[in-house]
């Protein structure tokens, strides 16, 4: 595995986007003081996963993007970009190029790629664990960490050696596996206290459960006896069914005998009627012979009294004459 190119854009004072090759034979990097060597250190180390701003030599995260200058603005956001020769399968992917790339923005944001792809910071990380490169690896000292390293406890010395060895894999599966068995024994220690308190609750259970039996032995006892009930419901229902439907019939065949009776009875009315019309009639016509003869009546009485009256006249002419 070799390192073959790093660009960067907006990292410290490399504003511009910039691509470092480094072809073989190429052992050092060199420059005026303050032009710019160590930042291209802190670039590696940034892309490689490193969270710490001071190992960046700043205070903060955000001090590693291009604060600007008198002639130019800050930038809004870093990248940095680290590719590998991996044509040797140092590392455990099936690429013979690898290129991881970090970004920040100023709000905070940050991204991470392996070969373009979006990725975590863990998987950055992962990739390049035991091989010496990762953010605390060996491969990267910093000015003063030789001094460090050789001046600070055996323990922290040791943390090199592990990654110099490549047993820092080891190491980190055995920290999970432990971190898992702890996981699993809390589990455990919560079942137990669970199974503990299921206990408890196991007669009122028990309890609700023969309530529960008794229960359904009762339900099935009452539907039984409310099917007989319907089917003893339903026989006396059929037979009274059957009375009302001849006692149905009677009453249609008695109400079509008093249906025709009544036709007979109206037809029977009809010819009273007329007859009664012509009674009527002749009443009528009675009534005017009766006042027809009392005119005559009338009139004949009329016609007498004039004629007695002329008749005593005449008696008493007759007297005066025979008188004389
Ligand atoms: P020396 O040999 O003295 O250690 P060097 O070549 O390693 O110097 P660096 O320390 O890498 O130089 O670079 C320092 C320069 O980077 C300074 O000029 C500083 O102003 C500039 N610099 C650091 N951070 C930023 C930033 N965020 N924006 C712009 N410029 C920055």
């Amino acid at each position: 595995m070799r390192l073959r190119k790093l660009e960067m854009q907006g990292f410290k004072s490399f504003a511009d986007k910039i691509e470092l090759i480094f072809d073989a034979g190429i052992t050092g990097i060199v420059g005026p003081n303050g032009s710019g060597k160590s930042n291209i250190g802190d670039a590696v180390r940034w892309v490689l996963g490193e969270q710490n701003a001071r190992q960046l030599r700043g205070s903060r995260m955000e001090d590693i993007i291009f604060s600007g200058t008198q002639l130019r603005k800050p930038l809004s956001f870093c990248e940095v970009r680290l590719t590998f020769d991996n044509e040797d399968g140092a590392l455990p992917v099936d690429f013979s190029e690898i290129a991881v790339t970090r970004r920040v923005y100023r709000s905070g944001e940050s991204e991470y790629y392996i070969n373009r792809n979006s990725c975590r910071l863990k998987d950055i990380v992962d990739l390049f664990r035991d091989t010496g490169l990762g953010r605390q690896g060996y491969s990267i000292i910093g000015q003063g960490q030789i001094h460090d390293i050789l001046s600070s406890k055996p323990e922290d010395r040791r943390e090199v050696f592990h990654e110099a060895a490549g047993i820092m894999k080891y190491r980190a599966r055995r920290d999970e596996a432990e971190r898992r068995l702890e996981n699993t024994r809390r589990n455990l220690q919560r079942l137990c206290d669970i199974m503990d308190e299921m206990e408890l609750q196991l007669e009122p259970l028990r309890v609700q459960s023969e309530n529960a039996r008794q229960f359904l032995t009762l339900s099935e006892r009452l539907k039984d006896l409310e099917i007989n009930r319907f089917l003893r419901l339903s026989g006396s229902l059929g037979v009274r069914t059957a009375h009302l439907n001849e006692r149905a019939r009677e009453l249609t065949e008695a109400h079509g005998a008093g249906e025709r009776d009544r036709i007979r009875i109206e037809e029977t009315l009809g010819e009273h009627r007329a007859a009664l019309m012509e009674s009527d009639e002749e009443v009528g016509r009675l009534q005017q012979q009766v006042m027809d003869i009392r005119e005559q009546l009338s009139q004949r009485r009329s016609r007498r009294d004039v004629l007695t009256e002329r008749l005593e006249r005449m008696q008493s002419e007759n007297e005066r004459i025979s008188a004389e």
